[in-house]
C-alpha cells in the first residue's frame, strides 16, 4: 500500500512507550511542536487557557482528584466516567486521569441514564464527571450503579455538587504527585480510555484505548500532514471527545501539532457559523451530514466560510458530488476524508494535500500494513479494485474489547490484525499512490450523523416489549443524517398491525434510548425475520426488501 509521502519518516522508536498521555502533551522532551496561544477556547464561554495554564491546572485537578478518589494508593487502576459535550475543563479532566494512571472512560451526553448506566456498571467507574445540564440524568446513572453523590463532580457549579475549581481549590494545596515510574511497554498495556463501539456485531463493548495508542496515531497523522512545519492555524473542536475521531485527531493530534483548538459544545447553525466567522477558524473537523449541511443550507454563504483552509470529514462515508460541491462553495478550500474506526484508535487513511481523489477514504498513514481479504474464501485480494474486508495490522490497533474474550477473539486476530468490517477496494491514482474506497459496510453498525447505533441494541429493546415476538433493525440511507435506523417487526398473534401499535413502540424505543437512536427509517411488520439456518438475520435481505419498498414508494 504505497503513501503519496515519505517524509518525515516515521519509525516505530519514535513512539514513546513508557509514558502516559499527560507527559506526551505536556513534555516538550516528546517532541510536540511550540504551542500556539491560546490551546484552547471555549466558544459557549469566550474563555481561554494557555497549553501551560492547562497543564498547572490539570496537575493540581490531578492532585484534587487523588485526594478525594485515590484512597491513599497512587498509580492503581481506577476508571473515571465523563459525561459532557466538549468545554474548556476537558481537556484537563482527561489529563488529570492519565496523570493518576487512570482510564477515562467517555460516555455521550445525549445518552439517557439508562444508557449511561450500562457503560458505568460494565466500566465499574468508580466516579463521573459531568456538566450541569446533564446532571439529573448522570445523577439517576450514578445512582443505578452505586456510584455516590459526593463522587459526582461537575465542570461548572452545581448546588451539593463538587466543581472542577474545588478539587482544583484541593489539589493546589497537597504536595506534588510521584512520577508514574512507567517501564518500557507498560504504555502498550495501560488503558488511557475505554470507548464504547458495538464493533462488528452484538452491544456496545468497551474498547481498551492504551496510551501508546494514542501517541502512535497521534504521531502518525502528524506525520502524514509533514511533520510541524506549517503554519499554526485554528481548529474547529466541534466534534465530540467522546468518541475517538473528536478524541484522537483533534483533542490529542492537534493540541500536539500546537495548533488553537475552539470548543464548540453543540450544534446550531446560526451560532455555529458566527464561531467560525469570530475565530476565523481555518481547519474543520466534519462528519458527513455537517459538510452537506454546510454545502446545502442557504443560510451558509461563501463568505462565511472564508477563512476556511481545509475541511476534514470522517466516521462515515461521503461521496465525490459533496465534495465537488463544497469546492464550488468555498473554492481553493482542501478537501480531505479520513477512515478509521474506535478500534484502531482512529485514523488508517487519510487524504494527502498533494493527491486528491473525490470519493476515496485517503491514503495509507505510515507503520501499519493493510489488507484486503474475500470475507467468504478468507484469501487475500491482491488485484485493484476488487472487493474484500479490510485488515489492518498497526500501532494504533487497541488491546480488544474489555472483559470479552469471545468478541475479542472474533474481531482482534492473530499475528496482530483487525478485522474492520468494511468492504474496501483499493485504487491507484493517475499519480501513482494507492487509495482506499470504502464501498460497503459488512458489519451490522449503523451511523447516524456518525454516531454509532447498534442496530442489536434497539433489537434488544423492542424485544422486551411486550407486543414483540421478533425484531430486526437495518440502517437506511437518509439525506439528513446519513443514515437512520429502521426496525422490521414480527408482533404475537392478535396483536393489530396499525399505525397505533406503529407508534407506540416508536415511543417505547424513544422512551428508553438517546434522540439519534430514534426509529427515524420507520417501522415494517413482517410474518417472519429472514434468518440463516444458525439463526443469524439476513439484514442483506432486508436491506434489499427496503430498496425494492423504496423503489415502489
Ligand atoms: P467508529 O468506531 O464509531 O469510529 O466507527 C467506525 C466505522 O465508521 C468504520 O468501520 C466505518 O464503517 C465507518 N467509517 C469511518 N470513516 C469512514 C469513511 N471515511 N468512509 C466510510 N465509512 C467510514
Amino acid at each position: 500500500f504505497t503513501s503519496p509521502f515519505n517524509e518525515p519518516k516515521l519509525t516505530f522508536d519514535m513512539i514513546p512507550d513508557n509514558i502516559s498521555l499527560f507527559d506526551f502533551i505536556f513534555d516538550p522532551r516528546y517532541g510536540r511542536a511550540t504551542a500556539r496561544n491560546p490551546a484552547f477556547i471555549d466558544s459557549s464561554t469566550g474563555e481561554e487557557r494557555s497549553l501551560e495554564e492547562t497543564r498547572v491546572r490539570t496537575l493540581h485537578l490531578a492532585q484534587g482528584m487523588f485526594k478525594v478518589l485515590g484512597d491513599g494508593k497512587f498509580g492503581e487502576q481506577k476508571f473515571i466516567g465523563t459525561f459532557y459535550p466538549n468545554l474548556l475543563e476537558v481537556p484537563a479532566v482527561t489529563w488529570a486521569t492519565h496523570r493518576l494512571g487512570w482510564t477515562v472512560t467517555p460516555a455521550n451526553p445525549a445518552y439517557t441514564s439508562a444508557e449511561l448506566a450500562y457503560q458505568l456498571k460494565h466500566s465499574e467507574a468508580k466516579a463521573l464527571f459531568t456538566f450541569s445540564p446533564m446532571l439529573e440524568t448522570a445523577v439517576a446513572a450514578a445512582k443505578e450503579v452505586g456510584i455516590p453523590e459526593d463522587q459526582i463532580f461537575v465542570l461548572d457549579q452545581a448546588p451539593g455538587f463538587k466543581s472542577v475549581q474545588d478539587l482544583v481549590d484541593i489539589g493546589r494545596k497537597e504536595k506534588e504527585l510521584p512520577a508514574l515510574n512507567w517501564s518500557p511497554g507498560d504504555g502498550k498495556t495501560k488503558m488511557a480510555f475505554l470507548s464504547y463501539s458495538s464493533g462488528t456485531t452484538g452491544l456496545p463493548k468497551g474498547v481498551m484505548v492504551s496510551h501508546y495508542n494514542v501517541i502512535a496515531n497521534t504521531l502518525q497523522i502528524v506525520a502524514f500532514n509533514g511533520g510541524f512545519h506549517k503554519e499554526k492555524t485554528t481548529v474547529l473542536g466541534l466534534l465530540p471527545f467522546y468518541h475517538i475521531y473528536g478524541l484522537v485527531v483533534i483533542l490529542h493530534a492537534e493540541c500536539y501539532s500546537g495548533n488553537t483548538v475552539v470548543l464548540v459544545p453543540k450544534f446550531e447553525l446560526e451560532p455555529f457559523v458566527s464561531t467560525l466567522v469570530k475565530y476565523k477558524i481555518a481547519k474543520l473537523f466534519l462528519v458527513p451530514p455537517l459538510v452537506i449541511r454546510l454545502v446545502k443550507d442557504p443560510y451558509v454563504r461563501p463568505e462565511h466560510l472564508a477563512h476556511v483552509k481545509e475541511c476534514f470529514s470522517g466516521a462515515a462515508p461521503l461521496g465525490p458530488e459533496t465534495q465537488k460541491a463544497l469546492r464550488d462553495k468555498v473554492p481553493g478550500i482542501l478537501f480531505r476524508q479520513g477512515y478509521g474506526m474506535t478500534e484502531t484508535a482512529t485514523v488508517v487513511v487519510c487524504s494527502h494535500e498533494t493527491d486528491q481523489w473525490d470519493g476515496s477514504a485517503g491514503s495509507s498513514v505510515q507503520l501499519q500494513e493493510l489488507k484486503l481479504v474475500d470475507p467468504t474464501s478468507g484469501k487475500e485480494v491482491t488485484e485493484y479494485d476488487t472487493p474484500g474486508e479490510l485488515l489492518v495490522k498497526g500501532p494504533q490497533v487497541t488491546l480488544g474489547y474489555y472483559k470479552n474474550e469471545k468478541a475479542t477473539a472474533e474481531t482482534f486476530l492473530e499475528g496482530g490484525w483487525i478485522r474492520t468490517g468494511d468492504e474496501c477496494v483499493i485504487r491507484k491514482s493517475p499519480q501513482g499512490f494507492e487509495h482506499l474506497f470504502v464501498v460497503d459496510r459488512i458489519k451490522e453498525l449503523i451511523k447516524v450523523k456518525g454516531m454509532q447505533v447498534a442496530p442489536a441494541e434497539l433489537e434488544e429493546c423492542l424485544l422486551a416489549h411486550p407486543k414483540v415476538a421478533d425484531a430486526a433493525v437495518i440502517g437506511i440511507p437518509d439525506e439528513r443524517s446519513g443514515e437512520v435506523p429502521k426496525a422490521y417487526v414480527v408482533l404475537h398473534k392478535n396483536v393489530p398491525h396499525t399505525e397505533e401499535t406503529k407508534r407506540e413502540l416508536a415511543e417505547w424505543v424513544q422512551k428508553q434510548k438517546a434522540r439519534f437512536k430514534r426509529l427515524q427509517g420507520g417501522i415494517e411488520f413482517l410474518e417472519i425475520i429472514p434468518k440463516t439456518a444458525s439463526g443469524k438475520i439476513l439484514r442483506r435481505e432486508l436491506r434489499e426488501r427496503h430498496k425494492m419498498h423504496d423503489l415502489r414508494a
